[in-house]
């Protein structure tokens, strides 16, 4: 079901984690020829296992401070689930993300709110998290941030029905749309299956989102978190047009 798109400004991918430099090269190499701005750069993991690779911390926030001499035109997106995540990656960071876990972290948001000076927040709608309620934390956000600035992320409810026990919820991803957010849909965790996350991203592209984040890895088997949701890069090249 899948054809090519054309790129749009807020379309983000990369790996579920940062792993290593080897990882990371063909990936921002890919970006940079296929002109998209922003990749995924996790350097802290939120897991719901503690013995999970919870992501490199500094020596992962270094090696991006190191790849950026490399790829100067190329932005990263990290996740901060704590004020002092805020503070480590502040500088190396273009979009500022708060995952699913964190949406109702409202003295994250608060802080946030306070200290934003990057291109971008992005919020994601918790997976049992109401409308009502992803809208709250964007007032939080929108506090001390433009709405402008802010990106909404969709990235699915856990689901009764859904074989993978996620759904991908448009309407939700539409009414914020046409609230006038900047919404994007993220259709890696909201399928949590390979095989889906592209026929969903093109279902995203046809509604006319803003963007679509696609976790996309060099060796998708070999990838140490989401590895069953993770795009080969080849997949993620023959999505988008040039
Ligand atoms: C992520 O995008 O890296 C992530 C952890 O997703 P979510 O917060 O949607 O689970
Ligand atoms: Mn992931």
């Amino acid at each position: 079901m899948s054809k090519t798109h054309r790129i749009q400004h807020l379309d983000i991918f990369g790996p579920c984690a940062l792993e290593s430099r080897e990882q990371m090269v063909p990936v921002l190499e890919l970006a940079k020829k296929l002109g998209i701005t922003y990749v995924r750069a996790q350097v802290f993991k939120p897991r719901t296992n503690p013995d999970s690779f919870q992501g490199l911390g500094q020596e992962g926030i270094l090696l991006l401070q190191d790849l950026k001499q490399t790829y100067p035109e190329l932005k990263f997106v990290c996740e901060v689930c704590s004020e002092k995540q805020f503070e480590a990656v502040k500088s190396i960071a273009s979009i500022i993300q708060i995952g699913a876990r964190n949406m109702q972290n409202f003295e994250l948001l608060k802080y946030i709110a306070q200290k934003f000076d990057h291109d971008y927040v992005l919020l994601k709608r918790g997976f049992a998290n109401t409308y009502k309620e992803w809208m709250a934390s964007a007032s939080y956000l929108m506090k001390g941030i433009a709405k402008d600035k802010l990106i909404l992320c969709e990235r699915g409810s856990r689901s009764i029905s859904s074989p993978t026990g996620v759904s991908l919820d448009f309407m939700c991803a539409l009414k914020a749309h046409k609230e006038g957010f900047q919404v994007i849909v993220d259709p890696s965790h909201g399928t949590k299956d390979a095989d889906y996350v592209l026929d969903l991203a093109t279902a995203a592209k046809a509604m006319g989102f803003a963007g679509v984040m696609l976790e996309a890895h060099p060796e998708p088997a070999k990838s140490v978190s989401d590895a069953v949701q993770a795009l080969s890069l080849e997949q993620v090249q023959n999505f988008f047009t040039e």
